[in-house]
């Protein structure tokens, strides 16, 4: 069929002939758009092979020919593998019913994204004051998702001694979004593996931990994105965010089929069968009072949630956002942060910790029962072994680096000051206990060798 060259086809990209009546290729070959016949395997693999580039065309969850199967318990099994249908089965045998989980610790992830810096260490110090405990008398900890630029690594090596976890947010932190939907499996490496590095070497990070990482801006970039978290032994990636459902999303392996629509910022996400953990952001529901008001958008990072607008608003909605999750499956609440939030508007701050100690108070603390503040990776541990509440309180993951005591290993760090031509006309200062490097570390040159 011949169309006339107008605007609005030359626009649209050519599609592959994936289901024809009668087969057009040979066994584990389909067609492109021209009827050309190439490898299955080709298709969606992030690299044009059809002359008319159409086998990169049709790249979705439900048209990707290589994407992962739906969940298969039978084959999906833990500690390595861990999937349900509709993402909301409570992982283990310990509440089949999937609501009223009262066996079930609820557990509570708090991460913050970006530098950790002078903006921001107060806070954290304020938040984390080593007063705030878990029922088994261990610190409430937290995630960071440390971005480079700006980052003060004297601050990340103390907040890792004080047992929260570190992860990885990329180098450059580029502004330019569309950058990291498209972003080849190399880039993703060198903003990623290159971040580890950075951190791993600047804040003296020898205990393998950074295992996890999330895209700027939320922003995830598909296959190439997991086939380099596969490639470079990430655990898990925490930037995919699941519409706003009751009973909320538990993580899940990437092995099978995403249990949820892909959905959030411009999402590019992944379809192909991946060993990685999805720690899925579960929206949040923004509405002041749920029982009266109309349906709102939900939001995966709380400073999303446009429609809050002062303490008792936020205070409401972790309430409510809390019992959402509390009084059905348990799901992992998480609570996704930017420092700027909390830091510039005191009256969610003072929400915030009130509600924290109000939560620790009624269902955690010493002596409580339910309720444990975690990391991205003490969650996936307890998925793989789920134990009771009672026994939670012994779990073993759970107790590492339980109330570090003493001082910081990093009392008086350098300063090192830096002019770089890839950031020109910028000084750039970088603290760390170890020596300065050579060079400011950036993309092409993470340890700062200058050997580039
Ligand atoms: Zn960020």
């Amino acid at each position: 069929m011949v169309t006339n060259c107008d605007q609005l086809t030359k626009e649209k990209k050519v599609k592959p002939l994936l289901s024809t009546d009668e087969p057009i290729c040979q066994e584990n070959h389909l067609a492109c758009g021209d009827g050309n016949c190439i490898e299955t395997g080709l298709f969606c693999n992030g690299v044009a092979d059809c002359n008319d580039g159409s086998d990169e065309n049709a790249c979705d969850v439900n048209t990707d020919p290589n994407r992962a199967p739906l969940c298969d318990n039978a084959i999906c099994k833990l500690p390595d593998c861990f999937c349900s249908e509709d993402g909301t089965k409570v992982p283990g045998d310990l509440c089949p019913s999937n609501e009223k989980c009262d066996n079930v610790p609820q557990m509570i992830t708090i991460t913050f994204d970006d530098a950790i810096n002078n903006n921001n260490i107060d806070l954290y110090q304020e938040i984390f004051n080593r007063r705030r405990k878990n029922p088994n008398n261990c610190d409430i900890k937290a995630t960071f998702f440390v971005s480079h630029k700006y980052s003060n690594y004297s601050a990340v090596q103390e907040t890792h001694r004080l047992g929260h976890e570190i992860a990885a947010h990329s180098i450059t932190h580029k502004d330019n979004e569309t950058f990291w939907s498209e972003a080849s499996v190399e880039e993703w490496a060198k903003e990623m593996a290159g971040s580890r590095l950075i951190i791993d070497k600047f804040a003296n990070i020898t205990d393998n931990s950074v295992v996890g990482l999330r895209a700027p801006y939320l922003r995830v970039g598909g296959n190439r994105q997991f086939t380099m978290m596969e490639e470079q032994s990430f655990l898990y990636d925490s930037s995919i965010t699941a519409p706003l459902t009751n009973p909320p999303l538990w993580p899940y392996t990437l092995y099978f089929r995403m249990p949820h629509v892909c959905h959030g910022n411009l999402q590019n996400c992944p379809t192909r069968s991946l060993a990685v953990w999805e720690m899925v952001m579960n929206e949040l529901d923004s509405r002041e009072d749920p029982e009266l008001d109309e349906s709102l958008p939900g939001c995966a990072m709380v400073d999303s949630c446009s429609n809050i607008l002062s303490g008792d608003q936020f205070y409401n909605f972790l309430t409510y956002n809390f019992y959402r999750h509390f009084d059905r499956n348990r799901a992992p609440l998480g609570l996704f942060f930017h420092a700027a939030w909390l830091k510039n508007n005191p009256e969610y701050l003072d929400a915030f910790l009130y509600w924290v100690d109000e939560i620790i108070e009624n269902h955690g603390g010493v002596g409580g029962e339910d309720v444990y503040f975690v990391t991205m990776t003490q969650v996936i541990q307890w998925i793989q072994n789920p134990v009771d509440k009672d026994r939670a309180k012994n779990f073993q993951p759970w107790t590492e680096k339980c109330s570090p005591q003493g001082e910081p290993q990093c009392r008086l760090s350098n300063r090192c000051k830096f002019s770089t031509k890839e950031l020109p006309g910028e000084a750039l200062y970088m603290h760390t206990c170890v020596n300065c490097p050579n060079q400011y570390p950036w993309f092409n040159d993470p340890t700062g060798d200058g050997l580039v």
